[in-house]
């Protein structure tokens, strides 16, 4: 059966950073909704010019189109053993649609690993995040900065801010979080999925209860 892990919590927590290194420690593909729209809006697909009208003013995007990506994304051959699911779902509806689609895949949410931190930590991590152009590896002005300023240590590529990274737009997506996305947070709890993790810890540390968790 594969294996679906879910990660919840605000912007700025440290989904996608997380994400990354337990890819690369077990075989499940990473997912991120995020890494998927700024891809299209890359590549200047349809897509990816209606998800930038919304992700420009902090909003959602809706989810008729969220919910296809990502269901053609886990579809796709590198997802046969699961996915880590970072940034969706997002909203109830989302969730429900995900999990009609996972029994397809003959799978289901396993674990909701939930990673948060305080307001001002979020505003500060998200507004100094530098992002790879090619990949969408995770660094920081301060916290996780590449060793040569400005590129990727992994590939690279040019490492560039996010247009919404900007201060003004992480509050307001923070504040569509609490309304929308944090309904889910009990949802999971109450299914039994949800395993809190404090991500105001240092990154290692993090990722030492996220295994934690997955090993239970
Ligand atoms: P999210 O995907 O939840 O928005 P990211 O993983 O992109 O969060 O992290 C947001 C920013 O905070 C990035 O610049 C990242 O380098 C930094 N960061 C992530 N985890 C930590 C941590 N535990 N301590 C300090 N900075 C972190
Ligand atoms: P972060 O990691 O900081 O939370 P993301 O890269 O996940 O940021 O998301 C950036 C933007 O992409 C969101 O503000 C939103 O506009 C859009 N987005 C990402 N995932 C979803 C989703 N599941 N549903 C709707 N919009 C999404």
């Amino acid at each position: 059966m594969p294996t679906y892990i879910v990660l919840l919590g605000p912007p700025g927590a440290g989904k996608g950073t997380q994400a990354q290194i337990l890819a690369k420690s077990t075989n499940l593909a990473h997912v991120s909704s995020g890494d998927l729209f700024r891809e299209n809006l890359k590549n200047q697909t349809e897509l990816g010019k209606l998800a930038k009208s919304f992700m420009d003013k902090g909003e959602l995007v809706p989810d008729d189109v969220t919910i296809k990506m990502i269901r053609d994304r886990i579809s796709r051959p590198d997802c046969e053993a699961g996915a880590i699911l970072d940034g969706f779902p997002r909203t109830p509806a989302q969730a429900t649609a995900l999990e009609r689609m996972l029994l397809d895949f003959k799978g289901e949410v396993n674990l909701v690993p939930y990673i948060t931190a305080a307001e001002n930590i979020l505003v500060e991590r998200a507004s100094g995040r530098w992002t790879c152009r090619a990949h969408g590896h995770i660094y920081h002005e301060k916290f996780n900065p590449p060793k040569q300023a400005g590129v990727c240590d992994v590939d690279g590529s040019e490492v560039y801010q996010r247009d919404d990274d900007k201060v003004e737009t992480v509050a307001k997506r923070i504040r569509v979080y609490l309304e929308q996305t944090m309904p889910l947070v009990d949802y999971y709890r109450k299914a039994g999925k949800l395993a809190e993790i404090d991500g105001t810890q240092a990154v290692e540390q993090v990722t030492k209860q996220m295994l934690a968790a997955l090993k239970k």
